[in-house]
């Protein structure tokens, strides 16, 4: 790898090979550069994922997609999204399916290029060593966990100039060192644990957080809905029912001529659209009992606290209330 991004125009696709210990080694890396991929303005970095030939790989994909989101996209502020089957008009990397030495074009450099990546699901004619059942998956996993750091825009550790193992080595090129030599790195030849046993070590995470920046932690926001009795109107007695969110969490009104008002509140994890539903009990002095209905969808910001009215409004169908909760203000 080489945790390199550099400013020279980019010449020719290279091909970095990997997986030496397993297969001896073929050098073909270096001298490119590698070239992370632009930030959106929301500041994430975007990066959509296509396999050229998924059928019949439904485990094995997924696999993949699971590993990266689990290491280089919990890490860095890169979402990698899509993941199905490519069309010949698929922007962004794009996996071909092969019994061949795994690889992936740099960075950038490889966006929309047809089969920009190969990965290995069988071992039936490379590295053979892979292909027991049993050590299938963890070697799917490991080699993808290399192959998407070429994809981010690294190229392979031992080529540094200030490499300390030198018998790995191909010709060595110049670059943006993101960090100090890393013996541990995923992208080390060198490393005596292959791809560090399919772990980013702490140096890879620095470094593609100097690419990408931090993955900041999704910010909880807040809903707070208020129920007052309106005495005024006569009413002596309310209970309302609120269910909020994917995991529809029930949260409970419950008003008398005591407790004139109750607050309740939800958190929610990251931006979105979350749906509530509620379901209201009224008494009223004159003894009249009528029962609410409501629901609806909020589309609301990470991190932000938002204030919610209830409104009632006559009903249109069997329930005496149409109820609705007036749009959140944040
Ligand atoms: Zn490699």
């Amino acid at each position: 790898m080489f945790r390199l991004a550099r400013i020279t125009i980019f010449l020719a696709v290279i091909l970095l090979f990997m997986l030496p210990l397993v297969f001896g080694q073929v050098h073909k890396a270096v001298s490119g550069a590698g070239w992370q991929w632009p930030a959106h303005t929301d500041g994430i970095t975007y990066i959509p994922v296509c396999w050229e030939n998924p059928t019949g790989w439904a485990t094995e994909t997924n696999l993949v997609k699971n590993k990266i989101a689990s290491t280089w996209q919990s890490v860095a502020n890169v979402n990698f999204y899509g993941w199905g089957a490519c069309n010949a008009a698929s922007k962004g990397i794009r996996i071909l399916i092969t019994d061949t030495r795994s690889n992936s074009g740099i960075g950038k450099f490889m966006d929309g290029s047809k089969n920009g990546m190969e990965l290995n699901f069988t071992f039936k004619n490379f590295s053979p060593g892979c292909q027991a059942e049993n050590r299938r998956p963890s070697c799917i996993t490991t080699v993808a966990l290399h192959e998407f750091g070429h994809a981010l825009g690294l190229i392979h550790e031992q080529d540094r100039a200030d490499s300390t193992c030198k018998t790995e080595q191909s010709t060595s090129s110049g670059g943006l060192l993101l960090t100090a030599y890393d013996p541990d790195s995923v992208m080390n030849y060198c490393n005596p644990r292959w791809i560090n046993d399919g772990v980013l070590s702490a140096l890879d995470i620095v470094g593609i957080q100097k690419l990408y920046g931090a993955r900041r932690a999704a910010s909880p926001g807040r809903v707070t809905v208020v129920d007052s009795l309106n005495i005024a109107s006569g009413q002596t007695w309310e209970h309302i029912i609120m269910e909020f969110g994917s995991n529809k969490i029930r949260r409970d009104f419950a008003l008398n001529t005591t407790t004139k008002s109750v607050r309740q509140s939800w958190t929610f994890g990251g931006s979105g659209k979350y749906c509530y539903k509620l379901w209201s009990n009224t008494l009223y002095t004159n003894g009249k009992y009528y029962e609410g209905y409501g629901e609806g969808c909020w589309t609301l910001e990470a991190g932000k606290n938002y204030t919610v009215e209830i409104q009632f409004n006559k009903g249109t169908g069997q329930k005496a209330f149409d109820i609705v909760l007036v749009a959140p203000r944040s």
